[in-house]
Parts: C-alpha cells; sequence; structure tokens
C-alpha cells in the first residue's frame, strides 16, 4: 500500500469551510419552524443517489451489488433515540464524501444565508432549493453518522461523523456494507418525536408523495401516488396539481397556471407544465436554476433539463415524460437528437400557445404572468421560429395607458392607430413621470399618437431586433421624421400661440441660430429649428442614421465610450425664451446673455438624457442667472 494510501485510511478530522459553518449556525440556532423537513431533502438526497445508479445502469455501465432493491427504508431505534434513512444508491467515495458533506464552499450556502435574512420563516421551506439541504439534519441531531459504499468496484466504505459544530471525521468502515448510504441521525434530546412511525409516516405523505423509489418507513411502504402527469386529466383534482407544484418547486403558494398535456402523434410525450404565481428567481440568484424534468417512461433521465424549453420560458417549472427516447440516452448527445429536437419544439409552442389562450380569454390572470414574468419572457425576440406569436404575447405600458399599471399589446397599438401612420413609436425613459416630461413627447401629445413607454433598455434591444412588427417598423420617438408627423392633423390645441415671426425676424432667427452654434461648436452636428417642440425650447435629437440613443447610453454607461455623443440641437421658435432670446440678439448679436443661455440650454439636456457628468459648472452659471433675475425682479417690483 502506498504511503497516501494508509494516510487516507486513518481517521481524518477536517473543519467545515466558513459558509458552512456559517449555515449550521443559523439551522441549529434560529430555524425552529419546520424542523421536520430534514427527512424530505435526506429522501431527496436518497432519491437522487438511485436516480443516478439507475441512470448508470441504462448506460451499461459495470457496478457492484446490482441487484439491491432501489427503495428508502427508514427506522428507528426508540431507546437510543436514533433515526435511521437507509437507501442502494449511488453511494460516495472517500473524496466525494469528503467534497460533498463539509468542504466545498457552494454557492448555494451565502444564497440560502442571504435568502434567511431577509425571509426567516421559510428559510426551512426553501432550503432544499439552494442545495444544501443535507445540513438540515443539524436541526434535530446532535450527532450524525453517514455510512457509504460507492458503486465504483474497489472503492472502500467510509463513514463520516459530526455534531454539526466545527468539523467531522471521515475514516474507513469497519463493518460490512452493501452499496448505498445509510445517515444515522442521533437525535436531540427534544427530537424524541421523529422516532414515532406514525409521525415519519405524515411528514413523508407531506413532504415526499412524489418521490418515484418506495418509500418504506418499518418496512411498510408509505408512498403510493403515481406518476400524476401519466393519468388522464380528468381522473386528476385540482389539489393533487399543486400539491405535486409545491413538491416540484418548494413554492408555498399555488401556482398560477398548470398545462398537462398528452401528444401522441408524430411523437408520443406527456408534460405536466406550471406557471408561477411569482419569479421564483428570489435575488435573481437562482438564475441557472430552471429547466424540466426529463423523464423517459417514467425513469428521471435528467433533472432540470435546460433544452426542453427556451431560457426566455425558464419560469416554466415542470416534468416531461416520453415513450420514444432510449433509456439509454446520453445527456450529453440529447440535444442533437431530432425526436428530443422535436419534443422540445412541441413543448415550447404548447406552451406559447397557452398562454395565447390565457391572453384572450383570461386577461386578468395574463396580467399578472406579465408582471411576474415579463421581464425574462421579453428575452424571446430571438425565437425566430416562433417570432409571430411571440410578439403578439407582449405587453407595454403606453402613453394611452391610464397608470403605469395598464398593458397594451400590439395588436392594440396597431388598431387605434392613426390610418397614415405607417411606425410603431417607443421612447425608453426610466419612469412613467419622466417620460411624460420630455420634450420628445410634445409632438406626438400634439398630434395624438400613442407611444410605447419603455422601462429597460433590454426591451429596446428586442424591439430593435424584431424590426417591425405586421407592416409596421419599431422607431425610436429621437429618430423619426418630424416631417411625416407634421403632415398630420393636431388633435391638441396650442394655448400659448405665438404671431408668427416676421420676415425680418426670420431672418434674425437664422442668425442667432447660427450664434448658437458657434457657441456649442464641436458639441453638436448642428442647430436648427424644431419641428416638434410645443412648451419646451429646446431638445438634442439624434441625427439621422446613427446609432440609437439607448446604445449610445449602454456604451457610456459600460465604457465603452467616454465621450458625449454628438447630437443635433432644436430650438423652439415659438417659445417665449427663444423669443426674448432673439430681442437681446437684435440689440447686440455679440451680448454674454446668449452664451450662457445657449449653454445652459445644452447642458439641461444633457442632463435630461443622462449624460452630465460634471454638474459645477451649470450650477454656477444657473446661480449667476438667478442672481441677474432677481436684479432684474427687484427692478421691475421696484424693491
Ligand atoms: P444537494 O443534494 O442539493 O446537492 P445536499 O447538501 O443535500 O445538497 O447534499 C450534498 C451532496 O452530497 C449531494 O449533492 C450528493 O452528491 C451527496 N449526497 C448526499 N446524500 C447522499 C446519498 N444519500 N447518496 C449519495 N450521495 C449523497
Amino acid at each position: 500500500m502506498s504511503e497516501t494510501k494508509t494516510t487516507e485510511m486513518k481517521a481524518t478530522k477536517r473543519q467545515f469551510k466558513a459558509e458552512i459553518k456559517k449555515l449550521l449556525d443559523i439551522l441549529v440556532h434560529s430555524l425552529y419552524t419546520n424542523k421536520e423537513i430534514f427527512l424530505r431533502e435526506l429522501i431527496s438526497n436518497a432519491s437522487d443517489a438511485m436516480d443516478k445508479i439507475r441512470f448508470e445502469s441504462n448506460k451499461g455501465t459495470d457496478y457492484i451489488d446490482k441487484d439491491l432493491p432501489l427503495e428508502i427504508n427508514i427506522w428507528a431505534n426508540k431507546d437510543k433515540n436514533i433515526l435511521y434513512v437507509q437507501d442502494h444508491g449511488i453511494g460516495m467515495t472517500r473524496d466525494e464524501l469528503i467534497k460533498n458533506l463539509g468542504t466545498i464552499a457552494k454557492s448555494g450556502t451565502e444564497d440560502f444565508l442571504k435568502a434567511v435574512t431577509e425571509n426567516k420563516e421559510n428559510a426551512s421551506n426553501i432550503i432544499g432549493r439552494f442545495g444544501i439541504g443535507f445540513y438540515s439534519v443539524f436541526m434535530v441531531a446532535k450527532k450524525v453518522i453517514v455510512k457509504t459504499k460507492s458503486y465504483l468496484k474497489d472503492e472502500p466504505a467510509m463513514e463520516w461523523e459530526s455534531d454539526g459544530m466545527g468539523g467531522f471525521t471521515v475514516k474507513p468502515l469497519n463493518e460490512e456494507m452493501k452499496r448505498g448510504t445509510i445517515v444515522e441521525i442521533h437525535l436531540k434530546d427534544d427530537a424524541k418525536e421523529f422516532t414515532e412511525k406514525y409521525r415519519l409516516e405524515s411528514i413523508v405523505k407531506k413532504h415526499s408523495s412524489f418521490i418515484s423509489f418506495p418509500i418504506k418507513i418499518e418496512k411498510e411502504r408509505v408512498n403510493t401516488i403515481p406518476a400524476l402527469w401519466r393519468e388522464p386529466k380528468s381522473s386528476i383534482k385540482k389539489e393533487q396539481y399543486v400539491e405535486f407544484y409545491k413538491f416540484l418547486t418548494y413554492d408555498t403558494e399555488e401556482p398560477l397556471d398548470v398545462i398537462h398535456t398528452s401528444v401522441d402523434a408524430p411523437i408520443q410525450f406527456s408534460a405536466l407544465l406550471f406557471i408561477p404565481k411569482r419569479n421564483l428567481d428570489w435575488f435573481g440568484i437562482t438564475r441557472e436554476d430552471y429547466g424540466l424534468d426529463l423523464y423517459v417512461r417514467r425513469v428521471l433521465i435528467q433533472h432540470k433539463n435546460k433544452d426542453l424549453l427556451p431560457e426566455y420560458l425558464g419560469f416554466v417549472k415542470g416534468v416531461v415524460d416520453s415513450e420514444d427516447l432510449p433509456l439509454n440516452i446520453s445527456r450529453e448527445t440529447l440535444q442533437e437528437d431530432i425526436i428530443f429536437t422535436k419534443i422540445s419544439n412541441n413543448v415550447t409552442s404548447q406552451v406559447l400557445s397557452h398562454l395565447t389562450k390565457m391572453a384572450e380569454k383570461e386577461p386578468g390572470k395574463y396580467k399578472q404572468f406579465w408582471e411576474a414574468h415579463g421581464k425574462i419572457f421579453r428575452l424571446g425576440y430571438s425565437d425566430y421560429a416562433n417570432q409571430d406569436k411571440f410578439m403578439k404575447l407582449l405587453r407595454f405600458n403606453s402613453s394611452s395607458c391610464k397608470d403605469e399599471k395598464e398593458l397594451i399589446s400590439l395588436d392594440d397599438y396597431v388598431e387605434k392607430m392613426h390610418k397614415k401612420q405607417k411606425e410603431i413609436y417607443y421612447i425608453l425613459g426610466s419612469s412613467r413621470a419622466a417620460i411624460e416630461m420630455d420634450p420628445h413627447m410634445e409632438i406626438f401629445k400634439r398630434k395624438g399618437i400613442e407611444v410605447l413607454y419603455l422601462y429597460d433598455p433590454l426591451e429596446e434591444f428586442a424591439l430593435s431586433s424584431l424590426m417591425k412588427y405586421k407592416d409596421y417598423e419599431f422607431k425610436s420617438v429621437d429618430q423619426v421624421d418630424v416631417k411625416k408627423l407634421n403632415k398630420l392633423d393636431d388633435v391638441e390645441k396650442n394655448e400659448n400661440e405665438m404671431e408668427p415671426l416676421s420676415k425680418d425676424d426670420e431672418k434674425h432667427f437664422s442668425s442667432l441660430l447660427q450664434r448658437i452654434k458657434n457657441i456649442l461648436g464641436e458639441r453638436v452636428t448642428d442647430v436648427r429649428e424644431s419641428k416638434r417642440l410645443l412648451d419646451s425650447p429646446a431638445v438634442l435629437v439624434n441625427p439621422d442614421n446613427s446609432i440609437s440613443s439607448t446604445m449610445q447610453k449602454i456604451m457610456h454607461i459600460t465604457g465603452q465610450t467616454k465621450s458625449i455623443p454628438k447630437k443635433i440641437m432644436e430650438i423652439n421658435k415659438n417659445h417665449k425664451l427663444i423669443r426674448n432670446l432673439l430681442k437681446v440678439y437684435k440689440a447686440n448679436d455679440k451680448d454674454e446673455y446668449i452664451t450662457n443661455v445657449a449653454e445652459q440650454l445644452y447642458e439641461s439636456a444633457l442632463l435630461m438624457e443622462g449624460y452630465l457628468t460634471d454638474p459645477h459648472k451649470l450650477v454656477n452659471r444657473i446661480n449667476k442667472l438667478l442672481e441677474q433675475s432677481s436684479e432684474w425682479y427687484t427692478a421691475v417690483k421696484k424693491l
């Protein structure tokens, strides 16, 4: 025996990783609610271990103790206050034991700790979602011994022991053992109830009834529920769906909707899918935690398969079971399997059809769906095969909505569109209030043209890559051709309409524009008269064919460019301020007041667009203008 082998055989004492210590501390000292779920976690681990061995067996792998029954056995020793949970699953080697139960700091731990601080009472309910369920056993145990033997040939049986405080020991087991794992739980004095058969039975029935392997307590089978998705729809009660959903997702609420289908041709499969009421991706940290469970003839092939549905439908939870896939299919080649691809296309299209129906028949429910999952769903713009269905399912807030909660579809938009309108307009902003004050909106209000309000740059990405809906191109309000809009009649009367400028003044106005252009110099591409403004004196717009404002902003935020994009400054000659400026200009075209106003208008516009990085100059200038105006004010008022 080599030297390393000899040291391996000795008992080694190890420390838990810091995160795991913290986790154990919280489990033992702060979580008193719902301790019984420790059993669910151990059963779920046992079931996973047996899924794994069944998978190896289907692949034709060679392993030990092939004839052991795939079942979970639970029994207790009342005198010693010990509970045993045993499986004949895949077992663990020495290295796996050390890695899995103690040394690897799992990312789930941090996430779980975060969840605990926000939501204490539910923490024990959700621990299983974070991949750290095993440690919940220390809520009821003063000592735990895990005895395990790997399915691999020539691996010795091992024993892991811990009191859940600082560390654990691992040593070879000095008794005979068949393949699998036995968890020996030395219960705390206040946890004696978990040696009672009736208590164990009720816990298993409550939390583990959908486990597909037999669960036996004191040799008696407890779980008898068959694979629900294979049952005829008519025979299933709503509560059964809800129960299965909760089992699957650890959600404490009922699902928003259930999709249960059975397809026979051209490929046979059943699917039982759920749409959760809320986004289960708490804090956005379990993003990877999506996918459907894939079964072949009731045998679990893969937990959370990520290819059955595209990512934007990742909020859907559930199982898919097919007769037509081979049992020994390898997870690695699934994606290339034609039958699998057909199943996945069919499942995707079923989900979209279901949502379409929901949108038509139950708009209230659909709105709930949108509020919970719209953000992820919107990413579906890249699913070209389903683009038509997808676009019909999109929802937006818009200028015609009464508040920021109301939503419309693209069909709603098109229906109300102006007869001569050829484009669908949108604007991106941080809130409804901000958008409504944006000068770009003025012409749309005046012409009574609806504008979609986007609050997330990803929405604009989606629209610009979709390009159009039906024949109508998506267009950002700052890239619109104002001439086209001005051909439409006004619906709003301009209350402060001004006398048109005289011919002479028009000329002066042109040279005033030139003067402003000289002041702003390289910072703008042009200064010109605005045909879109009503209430604002000036606005910055994009030169034709330049990249969209959102793109510019994203490049700015991500540091790809530090420069401020050059835009066209448009001046509203029918604004009181500009009319007064014209008077100043006519009296003295070099007046410094003009410079101050031009600078201020430019920087105010930058500020509105989010580009002004240093406010000092702007604030100083405003102070100066205020000072001047205070003098005029006191003079006029004769103070
Ligand atoms: P999770 O099961 O979510 O990964 P746990 O903390 O419950 O997290 O378990 C950690 C790991 O320990 C498991 O991923 C598995 O590899 C291993 N494990 C736990 N229980 C068993 C068992 N009964 N048989 C084989 N391996 C097990």
